[in-house]
């Protein structure tokens, strides 16, 4: 039986609190979440709340069918709430799925595929670790703003043996760009990309992604950064006599964004970070830190479910093929 859309039939969650957007509590998630018609029901405000758009011919008018899916009224295409989603062809409940980015949300550092396995129960590492890497997926929102206003960027080199060799070698680490912008003199939001080397292109790609034209972008003395001004930025060198990768007192603000990634990547994941995962992991951090503000847990919840809904899925193979893989732009979402 289907029966028209309008937005006000996909009602807010409903509890003791009156109406809410998102659970607060792990018992207020299982209460709220019991089952997959209520988690779909949840998916379907997330998706559609904002209006209806079939993806076969521009309608904007759907009938609502059983499992929450929608069914175009003009040329009658059908849209699971999943379809598309990092939900779609789960075996596993919906229900699993929310109690797991319940869990993982609420973890103020993050959760290892070994935490998702014990907490969740599950039967198979392989399927808490290619779960984690889907949510970590889900944490990037294309089409995220850009910093803007005063940013601090400089390069930090993750794993690998520690180098004696000073200066900008890379040797067998990786390369991460991190984005610093600042609000007077506190952190403000950040992003971090990988980047294949200290070259103009990479860097400077870097910033056109990461930062909005206009800003003005801090830098050390690195040639490489030469071209900003040409590209549209502000730019503010900071220089020192024989500016050592150590100056942390260069750019304070990014090279702590730099030692706490650092911090995490080897206290949440025990170090266990491979370079061809890094992206990932470089993700979860971004989104974790751009939301540390956040006063509720609930609305990490919320945000990375309304990131989720809008993601095409990525299954186990392709996750484990991605090694060295083009990347596409990243960072904070
Ligand atoms: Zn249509």
């Amino acid at each position: 039986m289907l029966k028209p859309l309008s937005l006000t039939q996909v009602p807010p969650l409903s509890t003791s609190r009156g109406m809410v957007d998102y659970p607060q509590t792990a018992r207020e998630l299982d209460a709220l979440f019991a089952d997959d018609e209520a988690c779909r029901t949840y998916l379907a405000r997330l998706r559609w709340g904002n209006g209806f758009l079939c993806p076969a011919c521009g309608n904007d008018r759907a009938w609502v069918g059983a499992r929450a899916v929608r069914e175009c009224q003009r040329c009658g295409h059908q849209i699971s709430v999943t379809a598309g989603t990092v939900f779609q062809d789960t075996k596993l409940p919906l229900a699993v799925w929310f109690r797991a980015i319940g869990w993982v949300t609420s973890q103020k550092y993050g959760a290892s595929a070994l935490d998702v396995q014990r907490v969740l129960g599950l039967g198979s590492y392989r399927t808490a670790w290619s779960w984690l890497h889907t949510l970590r997926r889900a944490m990037v929102r294309a089409g995220r703003d850009a910093l803007h206003g005063t940013v601090e960027v400089d390069e930090t080199l993750i794993g690998g043996e520690e180098s004696g060799g000073g200066g900008r070698h890379i040797g067998k680490k990786a390369l991460v760009a991190v984005a610093v912008e600042l609000n007077g003199r506190r952190l403000g939001r950040v992003r971090l990309r990988r980047v294949p080397d200290h070259s103009g292109p990479a860097l400077i790609g870097f910033v056109q992604d990461a930062v909005t034209a206009g800003s003005t972008v801090v830098t050390d003395g690195w040639h490489s950064y030469e071209s900003l001004p040409g590209q549209g930025y502000q730019h503010e060198r900071r220089v020192i006599r024989r500016s050592s990768k150590n100056a942390s007192g260069l750019l304070p603000h990014v090279h702590l964004v730099a030692s706490l990634l650092k911090r995490w990547l080897t206290g949440t994941l025990q170090g266990a970070v491979s370079r061809e995962h890094l992206d990932y992991y470089l993700d979860e951090f971004t989104f974790r830190f751009n939301r540390r503000t956040s006063r509720s847990r609930g609305l990490l919840f919320y945000r990375l479910l309304q990131n989720a809904v809008s993601v095409a899925p990525a299954p186990y193979a392709t996750l484990v093929r991605q090694t060295g893989r083009g990347r596409r732009p990243q960072g904070g979402p």
